[in-house]
């Protein structure tokens, strides 16, 4: 994996880039979206490294899971049931009520979001998200609590989602069920704040309990596949969020599954304990020989660790039984450029940069590969280029829009007009020329541009 932070500005909740979670979080909400009429291609679904339980939906189509809310869930029944309802916000269009409260906080809330929204809007996926944290932050729980009619309506909406993909109902009622009775009792720490923004009542549970019950779904077994994927990553959020004290109570030596190696393995990484990580992945690789998750794992560990040329073949390995997933011909793509001496292996400079060239094109999200680049023109003494990297990726983590403006010019000063590479020039410095003007206008305590209220 690569469980990759993204974190943008101090204090900002981290957007985590995780190719395994990625692709469960996909496989949970595309038959949910499609029973609700969604195109699930539209649909952006972000893992935020926050440890209270949550989730929520903004700005159309994005579904956010705190990754507390995955390690809290007793299984992935329960998931399925907390992206039905919050799909049901977006059929309900329940968006964000501009209109609603006049305090600062909720007006530094509604600034953060617009600014993130318009963000999003150019494709800069992680400027968007800086700005929506910020937002967050200073506001969220106010925000973002729908009001009861809503959230019935999202409840019945994700009831029939569940219903018309033949997925049971258990894990909806008992998710909440729970919640109401602060039935958690974990070794790791966590805060509810689900209750917060969704507010919930025994009425709303006995409402959904007869929508549920009355579905030929009810008494379906969970998808097992879906289960033991899910058990996988949960072991890998605690292993790479937890610390290893805690890695090692919530799973004892003793425990031999997948999800135990996986999280050990993560939480031994973490603490510098190469040999002990290893034998972990060990593991897991021995008893999946194709499983590319467990292989990125592996290089991970060999590259983070020094063993550069070690983690080569893995990585290899792992991209080829992933389809070429980019966030692993991303890891796979920084091993080549720390094998390449400094870019006098020209193969593997080649190599690498070809590689990142075809990440960055699948996947709009990812400043990290884009600083990867970045160093590699500027081993090549391609300015303009270098200068382009630092312009994607200042914009794509919410930084400073006049210093993403400024390499944008650099770039564009010697770009060849037209090509590729300068029209994304120009779009980075537009999006950062309205950026910089909205700040202007926020410094100077001027009327702020609003949507009109819905
Ligand atoms: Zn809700």
């Amino acid at each position: 994996m690569a469980i990759q932070a993204l974190a943008p500005a101090a204090q900002a909740q981290a957007i985590l880039r995780d190719a395994e979670t990625e692709a469960l979080l996909r496989d949970i909400a595309d038959p949910l979206a499609r029973a609700g009429g969604l195109d699930p291609r539209s649909l952006q679904i972000y893992l935020v490294g926050d440890s209270s339980i949550n989730a929520f939906v903004t700005g159309g189509q994005n579904v956010f899971f705190h990754s507390g809310l995955l390690v809290a869930a007793k299984d992935v029944n329960q998931v399925q049931g907390v992206m039905a309802h919050e799909l049901g916000h977006i059929t309900g269009g329940h968006n964000i009520r501009w209109s609603e409260g006049a305090g600062p906080a909720t007006t530094i809330s509604i600034l953060g979001l617009l600014l993130g929204a318009a963000a999003m809007a150019l494709g800069a996926g992680e400027a968007g998200m800086a700005a929506m944290a910020l937002g967050q932050q200073m506001g969220q729980a106010k925000f973002l609590a729908f009001n009861r009619e809503q959230e019935s309506r999202a409840d019945q909406a994700g009831a029939s989602f569940l219903n018309a993909a033949g997925i049971t109902g258990k894990g909806m009622i008992s998710f909440f069920e729970q919640l109401l009775g602060e039935e958690y009792r974990l070794a790791i720490p966590q805060t509810n704040s689900y209750n917060r923004t969704h507010p919930l009542s025994g009425e709303r549970i006995r409402a959904l309990d007869d929508v549920l019950r009355s579905s030929p779904a009810w008494n379906k077994p969970v998808d097992a596949g879906l289960q033991a994927r899910y058990d996988r990553v949960r072991g890998k959020l605690i292993g790479y969020l937890y610390p290893l004290d805690t890695v090692k109570r919530t799973y004892p030596p003793t425990d031999m599954s997948d999800a135990a190696h996986l999280a050990r393995a993560y939480a031994y990484h973490r603490a510098a304990y190469q040999k002990e990580a290893l034998a972990e992945v060990e593991a897991v690789v021995a008893r999946h020989p194709d499983d590319p998750y467990a292989l990125e794992l592996k290089g991970q560990i060999l590259m983070e660790s020094g063993e550069v040329a070690a983690s080569l073949p893995p990585l290899r390995e792992a991209v080829r039984l992933s389809g070429g997933e980019p966030l692993i011909a991303g890891m796979l793509g920084q091993a080549l450029l720390l094998s390449s001496a400094d870019g006098t292996d020209a193969a593997k400079l080649a190599e690498a940069e070809k590689l990142l060239r075809s990440v960055v094109q699948r996947d709009s999200r990812n400043p990290h590969a884009w600083s990867q680049l970045g160093a590699i023109w500027e081993m090549k003494g391609d300015q303009p280029r270098a200068a382009l990297a630092t312009a994607e990726r200042i914009s794509l983590t919410g930084g400073d829009p006049r210093l993403a403006r400024r390499a944008a010019q650099t770039a564009l000063a010697g770009l060849p007009a037209g090509t590729a590479d300068y029209l994304r020039a120009e779009d980075i410095m537009l999006a950062s020329q309205g950026e910089i003007e909205r700040l202007r206008l926020k410094e100077n305590g001027q009327p702020q541009p609003q949507r009109p209220p819905s």
